[in-house]
């Protein structure tokens, strides 16, 4: 009752209207535009059975003008509110979320093809994307300096304007948070954008917005897919754009922004993280500890966060002990649907498909998984009938995009399998020899630089080598944990600029400093 409440007939403040039906047990949502023809859409499937969830009318070039022009009419006030009432508005908005955080999760595991247990995990962290912005613009600090004891400067921000803020499927709720909570906080307006497969948090947020009674146009949110996210970064009138998603994506954003210096940009992009295990984390106190943060940051939402660490480098001499302990604790931890979820879409299946078929093909070793059997169904085939999936007399699930968490060795490090990002439920364990040098060149040796895990019992090398390793992020004995005001990004491809606290104020602030004269002549 409470899906079909907030699914039914949502108005986004924009003035665009989204109309939903819904029949049956199973929930169908059309979002459509009054302006865009109906033939824009795009299938959304359900990754854990490979049945159509949603059909997605993609935004073209009209409606992404209207939801830009409604956020550029809403600027001047917004911009203008005080950081109590915009603060207000945020609470209130963490709050509606909090209220309908089952609701959330469940659609978001629907949707995604994630846990459960993952899901409720990340709607949290949405509401707390909001409460962690409202707060802080309560406390905000500025700095100012003496001058030569003749006058002092400091230093002022003012909203930088409208943004558009495009996110990717992984990590939907969350993703999509992460950017509209310090855009609203800081005074902007926004036009955001979630990822076409993905679509459904973001459309019950839309009711959220609308819950909270923000005012019309300060954040509009539109569906679609590439080209809809194309034709909003080229629209007139975007100040900023703020982005996660693939490198190619970020690379061919900022193609098309080039000759627009004043255009802020933020990209996060991809990674392919090092998991650094030194012999001392495999002593008798640490290492189950060990294994099991190794294991995490490989599997954790089927290796879908950008965060994962997909290359683990293991110190000869503890090499064959870890290799069987990290199987084991997989084998028995990571279950396939009770741990580990379906990935995002039947593109993507095909994709890691093809990354294990190479794996197979250049002679690896698989210590755990296979390659994956092709999709039983083709999407055509499961759009045209809906209960294709129930046909088969083995396994209700065998359309659904299920990837068996997967461990391989004898990889070579030119290998595609370790030089490009899978972003699946595959890890690839190599061992090292040579100490900090060796394993930090192997650790840097990548085009990417976002994350890497740290692995040891030697206080003085985390900071030996950590500080040495090529990552925006480097967690030393732990994985994903997060202070939102600690800045957040990539080095090398992984992207341009950082978030989180001071970071997100940068990218959504103008700054100019005042110089004020202590002694006027
Ligand atoms: P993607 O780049 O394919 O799509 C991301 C978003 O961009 C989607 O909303 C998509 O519709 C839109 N888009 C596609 N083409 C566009 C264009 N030309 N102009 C504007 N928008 C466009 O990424 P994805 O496959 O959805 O997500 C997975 C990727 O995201 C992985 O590479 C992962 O590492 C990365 N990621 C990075 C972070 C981070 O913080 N660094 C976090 C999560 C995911």
């Amino acid at each position: 009752e409470k899906a079909a409440d907030l699914l039914y007939r949502v108005r986004i403040t924009s003035g665009i209207e989204v109309s939903s039906f819904i029949s049956g047990v199973h929930v169908s949502v059309t979002y459509r535009s009054q302006r865009d023809p109906p033939e824009t859409t795009v299938d959304s499937f359900e990754p854990k059975t490979g049945r159509l969830l949603a059909k997605v009318t993609c935004s073209r070039e009209e409606t992404v003008r209207d939801a830009v022009e409604a956020a550029k009419a809403a600027f001047p006030a917004w911009s203008k509110t005080t950081r109590a009432q915009r603060s207000q508005h945020l609470q209130r908005v963490a709050q509606l979320i909090q209220e309908h955080a089952e609701l959330f999760a469940v659609w978001e595991s629907i949707d995604q093809g994630k846990t459960i247990e993952r899901a409720r995990v990340e709607v949290e962290r949405a509401v707390a994307n909001f409460s962690y912005f409202s707060t802080y613009i309560l406390h905000e600090q500025t700095t100012s300096r003496m001058v030569d004891g003749v006058a002092i400067t400091y230093e002022h921000r003012s909203p930088a304007g409208l943004f558009a803020l495009i996110s990717p499927w992984n990590m939907p709720l969350y993703l999509l948070t992460w950017k509209i909570a310090p855009c609203l906080a800081f005074g902007c307006t926004a036009v955001a954008k979630p990822s076409e497969a993905t679509s459904m948090t973001a459309f019950l947020l839309t009711r959220i917005f609308e819950l909270a009674h923000l005012p019309p146009g300060v954040i509009n949110i539109i569906f679609g897919d590439g080209q809809t996210g194309d034709a909003l970064v080229r629209a007139k009138g975007i100040n900023g754009i703020s982005f996660t998603g693939s490198t190619s994506t970020g690379v061919a954003i900022r193609r098309a922004t080039v000759e627009n210096i004043s255009k802020k940009l933020s990209l996060e992009l991809g990674g392919k993280n090092p998991t650094v295990v030194f012999a001392d984390a495999m002593s008798s106190a640490y290492r189950v500890r060990s294994i099991s943060i190794a294991a995490m940051a490989a599997f954790e939402n089927a290796g879908q966060i950008c965060l994962c660490g997909s290359r683990i480098y293991v110190e000869k001499s503890v090499y064959a002990d870890f290799l069987r302990q990290f199987v084991k604790h997989v084998t028995k931890r990571y279950t396939l649907r009770k741990r580990v979820g379906a990935v995002a879409s039947r593109e993507h299946y095909n994709k890691i498909r093809g990354y294990l078929q190479m794996a197979a093909d250049q002679g690896a070793t698989f210590e755990l998984g296979g390659v994956p059997p092709e999709l039983a169904h083709s999407a055509a085939e499961l759009m045209g009938n809906n209960e294709a999936a129930d046909d088969d007399d083995n396994d209700p699930l065998a359309d659904g995009y299920w990837i068996a968490p997967t461990i391989l060795t004898n990889v070579k490090e030119d290998s595609d399998l370790q030089r490009h990002e899978i972003f699946g439920p595959v890890v690839t364990v190599t061992p090292f020899s040579g100490g900090e040098d060796e394993a930090i060149r192997l650790a840097n040796d990548s085009d990417y630089g976002l994350a890497a895990v740290l692995l040891t019992a030697d206080g003085a090398r985390t900071q030996r080598v950590g500080e040495q390793l090529d990552a925006g992020l480097v967690w030393v004995n732990s994985w994903l944990v997060r202070e939102l005001g600690t800045p957040f990004g990539g080095m090398k491809q992984s992207g341009i600029g950082r978030e989180g606290g001071d970071y997100s104020r940068d990218t959504f602030t103008n700054v100019r400093t005042i110089h004020l004269p202590l002694l006027y002549a």
